[in-house]
């Protein structure tokens, strides 16, 4: 089949990669110019593990191309995914959709036969219902062009494999046409017993909305529990370990920490609670507030525990943070933990150097002020106190020993929970992490 793919970032460059290597003709589109010259040369313009691969053998088989033109995309096919950004609304909680908007009304006016329009980035409920009268006002007259909804749920760092081979997929329609178009796109996924749901627009927008609400209570409840173990001297770990055995409950997304951001979790709770208000329902879903405040919280915890460790003031003090991105396995410092932590530590007059494996050069542009080192013993070099903040498996595989040698004291605040605390002290680590004891 032969498609288009508006909006390459994160989403929009792995869909399309992924949808030419299950043999569909695809034209991914984009108004970043510099991002298009690397796709269209088969690079990746961000880190994300497994994408160069799919993108050189998709271009070099002329399956996937690349250009900045919306004509060239509205010539080229009449099945279209929108995957552009919806970050918050710097006046408030909502999700700013005018990336949207900007897509369907350049499109719309150069559609030349009937079209199916179909975004996959994540919002508010209601939008493509908003988007179809907004698309049908602007199509030229005879032609009929419908909005469904087909939201993504990768993560960065798996996403061409939680492309590929998704839990399940949503399809939110309003014709069986639609539908029937959509099953013919995933068919490859269909044929491998990927779970299919179809259903109308709204649920399927929501199906979004409730999943990230869900996870993000899951991470914020445990770290809730991680407070409650500080302050009580339980232990965080084992607590959810013994959570997890409970099958209702599941041990996944119960890692106690330094909490969630990026460019999902954080403004999508934000954008569901300014659309419950429109929809006097916010009191439904007033939960979401604490959500975010608790995972806000644990930022400042790390701070002040930082604080603690070396004395009770970090000015002048010589920090050493592992970690910048979101997550591991991907260079996203959108909302980074890590970064919001570094700030503040700057803030309070430390002397912080940052390492990171692959988020060096995001880092840098979001947040000058810190020493950026590539290199951990660097970074490490004369420490007052190490600092975990982004889980990067690079970070699991250091020798305590060896770093216990370059610091000027050897303390250790895991805020990811993801060192073995046991190697650490038999490296001569005096080990803290937020919600376990000091002896654990
Ligand atoms: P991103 O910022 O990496 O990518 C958005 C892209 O859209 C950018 O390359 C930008 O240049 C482009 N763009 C903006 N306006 C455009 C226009 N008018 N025409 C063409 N291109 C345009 O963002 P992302 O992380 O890929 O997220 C995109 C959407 O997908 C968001 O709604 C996000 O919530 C959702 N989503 C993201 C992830 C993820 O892990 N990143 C997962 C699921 C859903």
């Amino acid at each position: 089949m032969r498609l288009t793919v508006i909006g390459t970032g994160y989403l929009g460059a792995v869909h399309a990669a992924c949808m030419a290597d299950i043999g569909h003709d695809v034209l991914g589109v984009d108004t970043d110019t510099r991002k298009i010259e690397a796709l269209a040369a088969g690079r990746a313009p961000f880190f994300e593990p497994g994408l160069p691969e799919i993108l050189v053998r998709n271009t070099r088989a002329g399956r996937l191309r690349f250009t900045t033109s919306l004509q060239e995309a509205a010539d080229f096919a009449d099945l279209h995914f929108v995957c552009v950004g919806t970050p918050q609304r710097a006046d408030g909680l909502a999700a700013d959709l005018s990336h949207v908007e900007a897509v369907v009304d350049g499109l719309a006016p150069l559609l030349t036969r009937d079209s199916l329009i179909v975004g996959k980035s994540t919002v508010p409920v209601g939008t493509t219902r908003a988007l179809a009268r907004r698309v049908a006002a602007q199509v030229p007259p005879g032609i009929e062009a419908e909005v469904a909804w087909n939201p993504e749920f990768l993560r960065e760092g798996f996403a061409v494999q939680d492309t590929l081979r998704p839990d399940r997929l949503v399809l939110g329609v309003s014709s069986p046409r639609a539908d029937q178009v959509l099953r013919q796109v995933y068919a490859p996924m269909l044929q491998a017993g990927i779970a299919c749901i179809s259903t109308d627009p709204a649920t399927a927008e929501l199906v979004k909305t409730a999943a990230n609400s869900f996870l993000a209570t899951k991470i914020s409840f445990i770290n809730a529990m991680a407070e409650v173990c500080d302050a009580s001297g339980a232990d965080v770990v084992t607590l959810a370990d013994a959570l997890g055995h409970d099958a209702r409950i599941g041990r996944r997304f119960l890692s106690a920490g330094l909490g969630f951001g990026g460019g999902c979790l954080p403004k999508d709770i934000r954008a569901f609670l300014a659309r419950a208000e429109e929809l006097k329902v916010g009191e439904a879903v007033s939960f979401l507030h604490q959500i975010d405040r608790i995972n806000e919280r644990q930022r400042r915890r790390t701070v002040d525990l930082a604080g603690q460790l070396v004395g009770g003031t970090l000015d002048g003090q010589r920090i050493a943070v592992l970690g910048a991105t979101f997550k591991p396995d991907s260079d996203d410092v959108r909302d980074s933990p890590a970064l919001a932590v570094t700030a503040a530590l700057l803030d309070q007059g430390a002397d912080v150097r940052v390492h990171d494996p692959e988020g060096l050069d995001n880092a840098r542009a979001a947040l000058p002020g810190p020493a950026y080192c590539d290199d951990v013993v660097e970074t490490c070099q004369d420490a007052d106190l190490v600092l975990h903040l982004t889980e990067w498996p690079h970070y699991r595989a250091l020798d305590p020993r060896e770093l216990a040698q370059v610091v000027r004291s050897p303390r250790l605040l895991d805020a990811r929970n993801a060192l073995d605390p046991t190697a650490w002290r038999a490296g001569g680590w005096h080990v803290r992490a937020l919600g376990r004891p000091a002896h654990v």
